[in-house]
């Protein structure tokens, strides 16, 4: 049996380039467990996730691996944030500007 593209190993290497492309912003710093806090609103920008993956031995077996998720400025900006960050700004900047940019 080919077990290789299993479920998992396809979340993992998603997961992983998630993080490789993701944009550090300006103040994001790293938590002691190695997680990318925004330097923003201090929210996680990554986070630990377990996903089943089951082994022969033991099918209810799970790994936790790290993904990409949106912390609280990136969920209210959306669209905006490719501006916010080709503008290349420090962060704390009021989240008005940010809409004034997309609109120019
Ligand atoms: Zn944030």
């Amino acid at each position: 049996m080919n077990d290789e593209m299993s479920a998992f190993s396809i979340i993992k290497s998603v997961a992983s380039r998630g993080l490789a492309d993701q944009i550090k912003h300006e103040g994001d710093r790293v938590d002691g467990r190695g997680i990318l806090i925004c330097g923003k609103c201090g929210e996680p920008r990554q986070m630990f996730k377990s996903f089943p993956n089951p082994t022969k031995e033991d099918p209810q077996h799970r790994s936790t691996i790290k993904v990409v998720v949106m912390c609280r400025c990136e969920r209210d900006e959306g669209v905006c944030q490719r501006v916010w960050q080709d503008s290349g700004y420090p962060g704390g900047k009021p989240y008005g500007q940010q809409i004034f940019n997309r609109d120019l």
